[in-house]
């Protein structure tokens, strides 16, 4: 999964980028508002985490600013004010939700999983494909019932197939989903994952539609 910080208060969105990242999550970190406008152009993105408080265009601009252009990507907006006419504000020009600043970090973790598997249309806690189960709140893979220890991306990769499960997603999608833009990756990195998550799940496990992408078909 793949997100977009936009924070302009450079020790919290430091912090808050390498928490997320550690939580296994691609992200990119920006500070103006014009810029979220712009990234979301060029990468796709899973979610959006705005800060209402940015300098030039601000969080709310911003989210009305990609609503008016038919995103449909899910908006966790970040506040230091905390009114009721904030919160509805937020909520009316198109967030998914809302956190008010101090927060505490499990909570956006939470509320990001929570609006990632609405997104997706998964109303549990976990993905379900066949006999593979991936739980959403800590990465853990189940095969047949039995936990299997993968590399953190193989996971990643895995959740994106799940979450698309029996449609191709093209090898940018999931490169995009993986990556954030400080990551250095290898040409051959994604055919190397493919190929050690179908000696785990079966050959057939995973579908190559050639020079398009792939599909988990479990
Ligand atoms: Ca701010």
């Amino acid at each position: 999964m793949r997100l977009l910080l936009a924070e302009d208060d450079k020790q919290l969105g430091e912090s808050l980028q390498a928490a997320l990242a550690l939580e296994g999550y691609a992200v990119d970190w920006l500070t103006r508002g014009s810029e979220v406008l712009h990234a979301t152009e060029v990468a796709a993105y899973d979610a959006v985490i705005l800060d209402i408080g940015l300098p030039g265009l601000s969080g709310l601009e911003v989210l009305r600013a990609l609503r008016q252009r038919g995103e449909g990507l899910p908006v966790m907006l970040l506040t230091a004010r905390d009114t009721v006419a904030d919160r509805v504000q937020g909520l009316d020009v198109g967030a998914d939700d809302y956190l008010s600043k101090p927060f505490d970090v499990n909570e956006l973790f939470a509320r990001l999983r929570s609006i990632l598997r609405r997104s997706a249309g998964v109303a549990g806690p976990s993905l379900v494909a066949g006999e593979l189960e991936i739980f959403l709140h800590n990465h853990e893979v189940r095969f047949r019932g039995e936990a299997l220890v993968l590399p953190a991306k193989e996971v990643a990769l895995l959740e994106v197939l799940a979450r698309n499960r029996g449609r191709f997603v093209t090898k940018t999608r999931l490169a995009e989903s993986l990556y954030s833009w400080d990551d250095e990756v290898g040409s051959n990195t994604l055919e190397v994952y493919i190929s050690h998550l179908r000696k785990q799940f079966g050959s057939d496990s995973i579908e190559t539609l050639r020079g398009v992408g792939y599909r988990l078909v479990l």
